[in-house]
């Protein structure tokens, strides 16, 4: 059975949703009412449709998706200072596509629940209050903790829908500023993993290649990640080389049986947690079957294990352990299988990697990370069009907003840390503060900053664009942390679960109703222009860390008060490192459609492939590369063992839970959960294995409920054989079947990534 059939049977039989609509009705009502092209699983097989405008249209603008790291480029129609249409921008990357999240950007200014004035909490209740009022509560609140506590007594939790501008300025206030690394956000909880995996590795953060690649690749390696139904428009970009080129070899690792997995020519359906074990034993297999690049060895490569210098022989040694035999019993899938997997990557003549939280989400993320990139390097698939490790970005603006502004707690500008004396003195110099400003003192990483709440040493928190009452692991412990700290929230929408618990609520613009720059998987930053105001009494996020900034008395260092003052600070201060972007001018940015960094002069075109001479601006030398990140040119590949479940399976608590999305809601539903198109898919359920849920006694559509050592959620049971027996599955998506009561807050050493994607879980049927 092909992939179109194998899809409707799918649809038939298992994607009936509460109010009967299928997937595929729902997609072609929307193209019909909204009049866009749509992509996504289902279109995977080139079922795309007419626009019809609904709305006539004064003029359109280019601008970018509000939600994945896709970023994908549309046109948004206005009419009479509101959005009334949007349309793919042929001209972008996406060559016009959206999937259907993107049909709806036309809807999110629009929805029910827009925060639109500020709220303090008084007596217990939130209540109306005027700004002048709200700041004034926020600064002295804030003073006095710093005056009395010290700096590191104040945090700020952000984003990666932040824009550019404002997460640069939220850093620069509080390291800078207050004095305190605890700048933090979303992004911890979603790519740490991928970001500590290429700094350990290329002494940079960011991946090296760019979409173009996907037109070149003859083999995909997409791994732990469920890109038909979270970058829906890229992989339909996959299924274009596929059509174009039947010989692609698609190759997908996840344990279930996914939209993605469904076109893979290979799927290993892998224990969830043992993908280190199996990376090893596929570099086992490149160097039995003869695929080691030995000039990349000579010239390119050094070997690490721990704090400990490694040689190739050492590595050698090491996956002689990781047979495809053995791994097979680790990961539940044929040596053969893996054998395979080994040969058709290092054969292939470009093989791109694919990933995100599959790999990220786990205690072992930054190995899983850093074992994915040795595959590519120890093979030669680097540097050429098509071969490159490429990490996804889930949030529009997690990599460029706040990975390159170092918006986290250990991090500064540019691939600085703030560990470093020479690179806390650059930013100093940089930003005019006096040397020693910047504290050396990292500040709390995500999971640590709300147990600082719970300890009582974190007084007060700003919250901007995000839902950490929702999205945290293990999240009642740290609900209850916030409940405890002075949280100040800003937020498009209230209620959400975060400003449920907020001292205050600040209204934020949303999307099109500010100015602002994000930046996509590929390092491609990008303009998002003001086209309408915000309701009620609404502002940016940047305007709101503006007034904070002077009212703390901070005026004078955040000098730069509006998108483009701010854009040409930051842009200036990448001149002085090898992120160097500037020359993207904000003339540039109104112009194009986003432009890729390395871009050092206004008359760069951007840089498709880092570190290859000739390609990229930065990389000097004749060789194949010039790895500039770093000091000996050398790249590292680790060798790591795989390790047991941090929650392992028990008689009380027998299967193991993983989570992820679905294509149509984002995130914590804060904006999809308010769209009328979207109220009939209400992502409530829990897939099963029917041998597991036969064992349990549990039926179809029954109401069962989730136990794990910290917690439990309700769902509706959903038998399929789309996953593994001994494996369950839920969306993170709903506050009200909220999976993250169940999921387990450990984290990566490294990283400090938590472990979302496994956990140890009971399922009883709801009595
Ligand atoms: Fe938006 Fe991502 Fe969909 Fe593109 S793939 S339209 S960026 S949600």
């Amino acid at each position: 059975m092909g992939g179109v059939e194998a899809e409707e049977r799918y649809e038939v039989n298992h994607q009936q949703y509460q109010h009967g609509l299928t997937r595929r009705e729902l997609l072609r009502w929307m193209a019909t009412s909204a009049g866009v092209v749509c992509v996504g699983p289902l279109s995977g097989c080139s079922s795309l449709w007419e626009r019809q405008p609904v709305i006539p249209v004064e003029a359109w603008h280019k601008g970018v998706c509000r939600f994945c790291g896709t970023g994908c480029g549309i046109q948004i129609g206005v009419r009479g200072g509101r959005v009334v249409d949007v349309k793919g921008d042929e001209y972008a990357h996406n060559k016009g596509r959206l999937c259907i999240k993107g049909v709806l950007n036309r809807d999110i200014l629009y929805t029910q629940d827009r925060a639109l004035h500020p709220l303090i909490r008084r007596d217990g209740e939130l209540q109306q209050a005027t700004w002048d009022e709200a700041m004034t509560l926020i600064a002295r609140r804030f003073r006095e903790a710093i005056d009395r506590f010290g700096p590191h007594s104040v945090a700020f939790y952000g984003s990666g829908q932040l824009f550019t501008q404002e997460s640069y300025t939220a850093n620069k206030l509080f390291k800078a500023g207050i004095g305190t690394n605890n700048v933090e956000g979303n992004p911890r909880l979603c790519m740490a993993s991928a970001a500590a995996g290429y700094v350990s590795v290329f002494g940079m953060d960011e991946p090296l290649g760019c979409y173009e690649d996907i037109d070149a690749a003859d083999c995909f390696f997409v791994t732990g990640s469920n890109m038909a139904e979270c970058h829906p428009v890229l992989w339909e970009r996959i299924l274009d080389r596929k059509r174009s080129q039947p010989g692609t070899f698609i190759i997908v690792v996840d344990p279930r049986r996914t939209m993605t997995a469904r076109h893979a020519d290979l799927h290993l359906d892998i224990l969830p947690g043992t993908d280190v074990a199996l990376f090893n034993a596929m570099i086992y297999e490149f160097i039995l079957q003869g695929f080691v690049d030995t000039d990349m060895v000579e010239h390119y490569l050094t070997f690490r294990e721990g704090t400990r210098t490694r040689t190739y022989a050492d590595l050698r040694r090491h996956v002689a352990q990781y047979t495809p035999e053995r791994v097979a019993d680790i990961c539940g899938v044929s040596a053969r299988q893996i054998s395979e997997a080994a040969f058709r990557f290092a054969s292939s003549k470009a093989t791109m990697s694919l990933w995100t939280m599959g790999l990220n989400q786990q205690s072992q993320g930054t190995a899983a990370n850093r074992l994915v990139m040795a595959l590519h390097l120890l093979t030669g698939q680097i540097g050429q069009p098509g071969a490159t490790p490429f990490s996804l970005t889930g949030q529009p603006n997690a990599g460029g907003g706040v990975r390159d502004t170092g918006a986290l707690a250990h991090a500064l500008p540019n691939g600085r840390i703030v560990t470093s004396p020479k690179d806390r003195h650059e930013m100093e110099d940089l930003w005019g503060v006096p040397r020693g400003r910047i504290s050396a003192k990292p500040g709390y990483h995500a999971v640590a900053l709300f147990e600082a709440m719970e300890r009582g040493d974190v007084k007060c928190c700003l919250v901007m664009c995000t839902n950490p009452a929702q999205s945290l692991p293990n999240v009642e412990r740290h609900r209850r942390a916030m409940r405890k700290a002075f949280l100040v929230v800003a937020d498009a929408f209230h209620p959400t679960e975060t400003t449920q618990l907020a001292d205050v609520v600040l209204p934020a613009a949303l999307w099109t109703e500010k100015e602002g720059v994000f930046s996509q998987s590929e390092r491609r930053y990008h303009l998002v222009p003001k086209l309408v105001d915000p309701p009620g009494e609404a502002r940016s996020d940047l305007k709101i860390l503006v007034e904070m900034a002077d009212r703390l008395g901070y005026g004078a260092l955040i000098s730069a008060r509006n998108p483009r003052e701010v854009w040409e600070e930051w842009r200036q201060i990448s001149a002085h490192s090898k992120y160097d972007f500037s020359g993207i001018t904000y003339v540039r940015l109104q112009k194009e459609r986003g432009l890729l960094w390395p871009c050092p002069s206004e008359d760069h075109p951007g840089t498709c492939r880092r570190y290859v001479p000739g390609e990229d601006p930065l990389a000097r030398g004749k060789g194949r590369f010039d790895f500039y990140g770093r000091p000996n040119g050398r790249v590292v590949i680790w060798l790591h063992e795989q390790e047991q479940p941090k929650d392992p399976t028990t008689d009380a608590f027998p299967l193991v839970l993983t989570t992820g999305r679905v294509l149509e809601h984002w995130h914590t539903m804060t904006i999809t959960g308010r769209l009328e198109a979207l109220t009939g898919i209400h992502p409530n359920f829990l897939e099963i294995h029917p041998q597991d849920a036969a064992l349990l006694g549990i039926k179809e559509g029954e109401e069962v409920v989730v136990r794990s050592r910290r917690g439990q959620a309700d769902f509706i049971a959903r038998l399929t054989d789309t996953i593994r027996p001994g494996l369950v599955f839920a969306t993170f998506h709903s506050a009200r079947h909220l999976v993250n009561r169940a999921t387990n807050d450990v984290y990566d050493p490294f990283s400090k990534q938590p472990e979302y994607k496994l956990c140890a879980v009971l399922i009883d049927r709801k009595r």
